[in-house]
């Protein structure tokens, strides 16, 4: 029965040095906290965007959505400045590529920097058309058709509460 004991007793001794033994990580975190990144350099929860952006903005650029033709504030401003997406402050578009369409949204002819700009394929409402996003933040701008102007052939047509202008007159 003694030996039974001091059997015992080894196996806790030894059980209690190895368990000594295991590397201490010092300074590790508990429980790393992680974003979701989603493939774009803005990331925030919806309920950052809604707080920040205000229903109509939210919609659009978080919502996909479109506003009203001709009711945008900017559909039928041509001063000089720039473009910036209003979710993220991202420059867009210049003065210098805006045209009037006629269709009832800010149209331009061209993109103020082509990385500035991403385009999906949109089949929503039974069509096919080329989606237009903030490559910064993933707020939806508008939608891109092959009937625009020269240079580029290209129309972005783009939503006036996707977009803040930032007037270059001093
Ligand atoms: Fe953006």
């Amino acid at each position: 029965m003694r030996i039974v004991w001091i059997l015992a007793l080894a196996v806790i001794v030894s059980a209690g040095c190895a368990r000594q033994m295991e590397p201490v990580q010092i300074g590790a975190p508990a429980v790393e906290k992680r974003k979701v990144m989603d493939g774009t350099k803005v990331v925030k929860s919806e309920a950052e965007w809604r707080k920040e952006l205000g229903p109509e903005k939210y919609h659009v650029l978080r919502e996909k959505g479109t506003e009203r033709p001709f009711t945008g504030e900017l559909d039928h401003a041509f001063d000089p400045g720039s473009y910036r997406c209003a979710g993220c402050g991202e420059e867009l578009f210049t003065s210098e590529a805006k045209y009037d369409s006629g269709c009832g949204w800010p149209a331009f002819f061209d993109p103020a920097d082509a990385e500035a700009i991403d385009e999906e394929t949109d089949t929503t409402y039974g069509m096919v058309r080329t989606e237009v996003l903030c490559s910064n933040c993933g707020g939806h701008l508008g939608h891109l058709f092959p009937d625009g102007p020269r240079p580029t052939g290209t129309r972005y047509c783009i939503n006036s509460a996707a977009l803040t202008f930032s007037s270059s007159e001093a």
